[in-house]
């Protein structure tokens, strides 16, 4: 019954897209003038649409054009939208580059301090190779700290994950440490990143990152700076727990030796990177309760440490996809977080869905993104149906929304 509901709607959601697709190419086209601009030698479409801060498909649409194949000389109308001037816009954070005979990204990336792929993706390139002498190319501005280490996101706010990332023309190896605990370095070509897990109740202030790198000549050179660790505005949240529930979460040796078991599971490091790309959502859900909502049960004190992941409101039954590739790990009952699956996506990175009325997986198998892991449910400690979303990294839980939003690294 309810499957059948679910396909009429979206049959009905279909046919309103294909009824509302002409009304949207008729809409009142964006305030102010269209600007003619005459295309240059290495100029993309997407080039222009981002330098504009529009869109490919708008400027394709006012132009009439059919294919993305446009031609030096070649005058362009490029719709300026004036509402867009009332908008506090961030400074352009980007520089342009003449591609001279030689230059590769890689090398682009090493003189930029910034890596070939933050190159591609700013510029729309598919391939590594598919860059020309005389292409003009926007190279982003990465606030480097020293030359050849980049650190993304610029703030190190908590839950978050960091990337650190150190270039070096012959880099032979990186060991560093950040507030005193060893950093894990994956190499990409002549980069090492690490990922680095703020806790969502890590101290506010200047964490010190130390970094040691050893060229290929076997020269060593052993470097410091500091981290500012900002806060995150964690909501507060008041849940009712009925009595059957707070009977377990009072029992204070299980709900500890539960987690002491998880975090021995989620604490592994597998050396390869099953992953690529951002993150999917595991499941089409509202969220219900944010990452690090400070929590108080039935009225008592606000706990110091807030909540261990996403959750979602669905209905028992409801799929849970992998949000990513990796390989499972747990897929076992627990008396805490109910029918629990854990993936390992590689390098430290590892992932929970808490609460599943069925689990459709099994340890050891690989698991594809969007490869259904199992259902939603309510088991475990829990007050309705819903799914709990985890995600750690070395061990310590942070945002798993960010690594649907961020490619990380
Ligand atoms: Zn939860």
């Amino acid at each position: 019954m309810r499957l059948a509901l679910r396909v009429a709607i979206l049959i009905v959601l279909s046919a309103l897209a294909l009824v509302s697709a002409p009304a949207r190419a008729d809409a009142a086209p964006p305030r102010g003038e269209p600007a003619i601009y005459v295309v240059q030698p290495g100029d993309t479409l997407f080039a222009i649409a981002a330098r504009y801060q529009t869109t490919v498909a708008a400027i394709k649409q006012l132009n009439h054009l059919n294919s993305d194949t446009i031609q030096v000389g070649q005058k362009l109308l490029v719709p300026i939208d004036d509402t867009r001037a009332t908008l506090a816009l961030p400074a352009p954070r980007s520089s342009a580059h003449i591609v001279q005979p030689g230059d590769t990204l890689y090398r682009l990336a090493l003189r930029y301090g910034t890596t070939p792929r933050a190159i591609m993706q700013l510029n729309g390139i598919s391939s590594p190779d598919l860059i020309a002498p005389g292409q003009s190319l926007a190279i982003p501005n990465h606030p480097t700290l020293k030359p050849g280490l980049i650190i993304e996101p610029t703030t190190a706010r908590q839950g978050s994950t960091l990337v650190i990332r150190v270039a070096h023309p012959d880099l032979a190896s990186v060991a560093g440490a950040f507030n005193g605990r060893p950093l894990r370095f994956t190499r990409a070509g002549g980069y090492a990143y690490a990922l680095v897990p703020i806790s969502r109740c890590a101290k506010i202030g200047a964490v010190p990152l130390t970094l040691t790198t050893t060229d290929t000549t076997g020269q060593s050179v052993t470097e410091g700076t500091t981290i500012s660790v900002t806060s995150t505005a964690f909501s507060v949240q008041n849940i009712a727990l009925p009595p059957s529930v707070s009977a377990i979460l009072n029992n204070q040796s299980l709900v500890r030796r539960e987690a002491q078991e998880l975090a021995a599971i989620v604490s592994r490091y597998t050396p390869t990177r099953l992953w690529n790309g951002a993150w999917r959502l595991p499941v089409y859900g509202a969220i219900t309760s944010a990452f690090g909502t400070r929590r108080s049960y039935n009225g008592g004190a606000v706990g110091a440490c807030g909540h261990e992941g996403t959750d979602f409101g669905m209905e028992t039954g409801d799929p849970v996809y992998a949000p990513a590739r990796g390989r499972i790990v747990f897929a076992d009952t627990t008396q805490v977080r109910g029918k629990l699956v854990v993936i390992d996506h590689g390098i430290g990175v590892l992932s929970g869905y808490y609460h599943l009325s069925e689990i459709n997986t099994q340890v050891g198998q690989i698991v594809d993104v969007g490869a259904i892991i199992g259902r939603v449910g309510s088991t475990g400690l829990s007050t309705g149906s819903h799914l709990h979303w985890s995600v750690w990294v070395n061990g310590e839980y942070v945002d798993p929304l960010e690594w649907t939003r961020r490619l990380i690294p």
